[in-house]
This record gives C-alpha cells, sequence and structure tokens, in this order.
C-alpha cells in the first residue's frame, strides 16, 4: 500500500457516482473520493432529468446513497469548478481528478427562427418541469392549441407525455410545482413529434413508445404507411423492431375524437420556424432515406414542404457538453478529449459519462463507463506513492473560499425538508427550485 490516494471528483450524478463507487472499491489501492458539484443537491440527471412520472428510474439515488455514507467520501456541494475552485487548484491538491459533468446544454438545429420565443430547447423545459435552480424564473407559454417537439429520442418522448398528461396526474409526482401550474393551466390538445428519419430509426425505446398512451390517456396517432412492412426488417435491431411492433399498434387504432392527441410524424426535418414576434408555425421538409450502413441511412431533403401551424416548439435533438475552464474540450463533438477515460493532454486528469462519450445511454450505461476509466486512472497510478495532502487541509481551504457549501449534512436536511413537505399532499418530494430556498434548507454551515 502506497498511502491513501485523494481523488476528486467533479460532478455528482450517476457518472460520478459510479465512478466513487468503483474507487471506493478497489483492494490494492485505498481511495478517498472528494465529490464537486455545482448546485447544492447531488444525483444530477436523476434528480433534474429524469422526468417526474418515471420514479423507479429515479430509485438508483439510493444506491448513490450508499456510496455517498461510505466514510472515505465527502460531498462538497454549491461549489463550482472553474469559477469557485480552478482546475489547477484541483490538481494542485488531488492524485486524480475525475470530470464527470455531463452535457448540460442543448444542441442547436440551426434554422431559421430557432430563437423566436415559444421555441424551446427541451433540455430547459426538461430543466423546469425537474425544479433545476437554473430554470427556475423560465417562462413556458402553454396556452396554445399545438406543440410541435423535434426529435425522436427519450427525451422526446418525455416531453411529449409531460405535455399530455392530465395534471391531476402529475400532481402526484415531484414535480415542480411551478410547472404544474403552468401545465394546468395548458391548452395544448395536440402535440406533434417529428423524426428526421423513419419509423424504423428512432432513437427512443419501446417502453416509452407504449407509455405514451398509457400514461397520458391521450390518442396516439401514427400514420399506417410509416410503420408499413418492409423487405429486410428482421435484420433491424430488436428495439427497432420492437418499437414497430408498437407503432403498428397505433396505427391499427380507429381514430376518435376528443380529447388530447400525440401524432408521430416521421421522415420530416424542420427547415423553418415562422412567427412575427413569436412561434406560429413550423415549416417541415419532406425527408427520403439514403446510403448510410444498414440501418443507419441518412435523412435526405426531397424539397417537399408542409406547414403546420404551432404556437410551441421543443427542440428536443440531443444534450450537447459544456467546456470547463482550464480542461481541454473538444468543441466540435462536444466532449473532453480523452483516450480510454485519460484525458489528452491533461495531468492526472480523467473523464467519465456523456463528458467523455457524449449524450448517450441508459444511466446504466455510465456504470461500465466509469468503471472503465477507473481502471485506467489505476493502471496510471501504478506504484507512484500517494502525494499525502491533508484530507482536513484541503477541507478547511474549501470551506475559507466558499463559506456556504453543502456539504452531506447540508443535503440530508435539504432532501428531509422536501420529503417533509411532500408528505401531506401524498408526494415523493416536493422540490426546493431556487438556490436560495436550497441554501436555507442546507441550514447554518457546519465547520
Ligand atoms: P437522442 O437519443 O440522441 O435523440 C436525439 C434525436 O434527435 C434523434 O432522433 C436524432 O435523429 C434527432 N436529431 C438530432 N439532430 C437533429 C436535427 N438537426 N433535426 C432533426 N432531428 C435531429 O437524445 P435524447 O433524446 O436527448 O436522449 C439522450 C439520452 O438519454 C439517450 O440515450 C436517451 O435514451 C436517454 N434518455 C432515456 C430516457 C429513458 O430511459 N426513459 C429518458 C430520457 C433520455 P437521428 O437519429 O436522425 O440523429
Amino acid at each position: 500500500m502506497s498511502g491513501t490516494y485523494a481523488v476528486a471528483v467533479v460532478g455528482a450524478g450517476p457518472a460520478g457516482f459510479f465512478a466513487a463507487a468503483a474507487l471506493l472499491a478497489l483492494k490494492e489501492q485505498e481511495v478517498r473520493v472528494d465529490m464537486f458539484e455545482r448546485l447544492p443537491t447531488p444525483w444530477g440527471l436523476v434528480r433534474a432529468g429524469v422526468a417526474p412520472d418515471h420514479p423507479k428510474i429515479k430509485s438508483v439515488s439510493a444506491q448513490f446513497a450508499k456510496t455517498a455514507a461510505h466514510e472515505r467520501f465527502r460531498f462538497f456541494g454549491d461549489i463550482e469548478v472553474g469559477t469557485d475552485v480552478t482546475r489547477d487548484e484541483l490538481v494542485d491538491r488531488y492524485d486524480a481528478v475525475v470530470y464527470t459533468v455531463g452535457a448540460p446544454t442543448d444542441r442547436r438545429l440551426g434554422v431559421p427562427g430557432e430563437d423566436l420565443p415559444g421555441s424551446v430547447a427541451a433540455v430547459d423545459f426538461v430543466g423546469w418541469y425537474n425544479g433545476h435552480p437554473d430554470f427556475h424564473d423560465r417562462g413556458f407559454d402553454l396556452e396554445v392549441r399545438r406543440a410541435v417537439v423535434i426529435g425522436n429520442g427519450n427525451v422526446a418522448l418525455d416531453v411529449a407525455r409531460i405535455l399530455s398528461t392530465p395534471p391531476q396526474r402529475l400532481a402526484s409526482t415531484d414535480i415542480a410545482d411551478r410547472a404544474l401550474d403552468v401545465l394546468r393551466r395548458s391548452t395544448i390538445e395536440e402535440v406533434v413529434v417529428v423524426g428526421r428519419r423513419g419509423a424504423a430509426e428512432a432513437a427512443f425505446t419501446t417502453a416509452e413508445v407504449r407509455e405514451l398512451a398509457e400514461m397520458t390517456g391521450a390518442t396516439v396517432q401514427v400514420d399506417p404507411a410509416d410503420v408499413a412492412a418492409t423487405d429486410g426488417e428482421a435484420d433491424l435491431p430488436v428495439v427497432a423492431q420492437r418499437n414497430l411492433q408498437a407503432l403498428r399498434e397505433y396505427a391499427a387504432q380507429a381514430p376518435t375524437a376528443g380529447g388530447r392527441r400525440i401524432s408521430l410524424r416521421f421522415l420530416r426535418s424542420p427547415v423553418e420556424i415562422r412567427g412575427v414576434d413569436r412561434v406560429e408555425a413550423v415549416v417541415l421538409g419532406a425527408n427520403r432515406l439514403e446510403g448510410g450502413s444498414a440501418g443507419n441511412p441518412r435523412a435526405v431533403d426531397t424539397g417537399g414542404r408542409e406547414v403546420i401551424e404551432a404556437g410551441l416548439v421543443l427542440r428536443a435533438v440531443g444534450y450537447r457538453g459544456a467546456a470547463l475552464s482550464g480542461v481541454p474540450f473538444d468543441e466540435r463533438r462536444g466532449v473532453i478529449p480523452n483516450t480510454a477515460g485519460r484525458v489528452d493532454g491533461g495531468n492526472r486528469e480523467y473523464v467519465a459519462g456523456w463528458a467523455k462519450r457524449g449524450p448517450s445511454g441508459i444511466i446504466g450505461t455510465n456504470k461500465r463507463c466509469a468503471v472503465d476509466t477507473v481502471r485506467t486512472l489505476v493502471a496510471d497510478i501504478g506504484d507512484r506513492p500517494a502525494r499525502g495532502v491533508d484530507a482536513d487541509v484541503v477541507e478547511a481551504w474549501l470551506r475559507e473560499r466558499c463559506p456556504e457549501l453543502v456539504d452531506l449534512s447540508g443535503w440530508a436536511a435539504i432532501d428531509a425538508a422536501e420529503c417533509r413537505a411532500g408528505e401531506p399532499q401524498g408526494r415523493p418530494r416536493v422540490k426546493l427550485c431556487t438556490r436560495d430556498g436550497l441554501r436555507a434548507a442546507a441550514g447554518p454551515v457546519r465547520v
């Protein structure tokens, strides 16, 4: 044993907790983990991304809480690396730094009208209904008749489902109260979900397709022509075959009158978002599929155009990574450039999760990804002795720099306050959605 290694993990989402768990479980090396998080709360997208009506998916946080309870783990929340403390300061104080900062922003569509009021990034909308403090003050006008969701991933289906679910059903979840109020005033009758490629190429998964009707009670409309049987279908990935089956069941349903509708449209790309002072319509271009590798053809514009009136456009075309001051960043791919998790050009720096491989996969995908990165880190450490920086000295430095930092006891106080507020309403919790509210609930600073 070459002493206790100190590793800083930056970002308290799934990749961060999977990395921490892997580090703490090492047999040959003893590691202590300090986790830094810019919000006062841990769990990343499990708290601020997973839809409120998906409580089972959120239950993975119990596993993260076990990691957090480890005697060699500390949480330093409400500290932004790159602003409150620098990358150099961490590199100076730790044997290694692991960035698990995710992909906090949205990809752009790059079409005229994208920035009109009423054209919204799904990333922001999701953050808002999940009580992320950065999006609390955002105003979303749902008093419109039709919303168009661009994209065919699970985020597109999440937002379509939330917009179509009767608010009284959402009232028993941990959805942000402000969002629930706005959803109660919604006048949306139809949500149109637009995929640029075909039904067989959609990125969403089958459970989420089925939930569209099951969880909302809305009528889901699919054009039978979009899901007609084709040669070679048996060679498609299993998930695509299952998606087609679920979509065909929708296509076979007789049209119903009244009630909310979700229309799934395929082979259409937005080419323009129109409106004078706000969104009034979306111009869709018709596509055909061409080339590409098997199962992965490209969408090509046929020149056909169609105008759909809409008062709200949600752009759900993927998350995007953001640069962290002082840390290398690949602008094109939106990731921290790395080789097997080791930051290219870094100094004992590593990366895992969406910041390493881009915004794809389910929560569990980050476990394998984090374990791979930890394997690289351990191989690099070899038999290098630990630097032996005193943990108490580091904590004293942090508390001086960020007197209001939220540690595990502060998070426990926030958690208890939220759960207590939820109890009388039969909800898992009532989220505190502002930094001030979260800081106040964390209680006085404990030194
Ligand atoms: P995603 O799965 O990558 O889907 C992005 C979608 O946007 C794709 O359909 C993509 O089409 C489309 N797209 C990209 N650029 C476009 C453009 N310029 N014009 C039109 N369409 C465009 O991303 P996501 O939905 O943000 O989800 C991120 C990850 O989180 C995924 O792995 C997802 O499964 C996961 N997630 C899971 C759940 C769940 O399990 N319930 C919930 C939410 C998110 P192409 O395929 O043609 O590129």
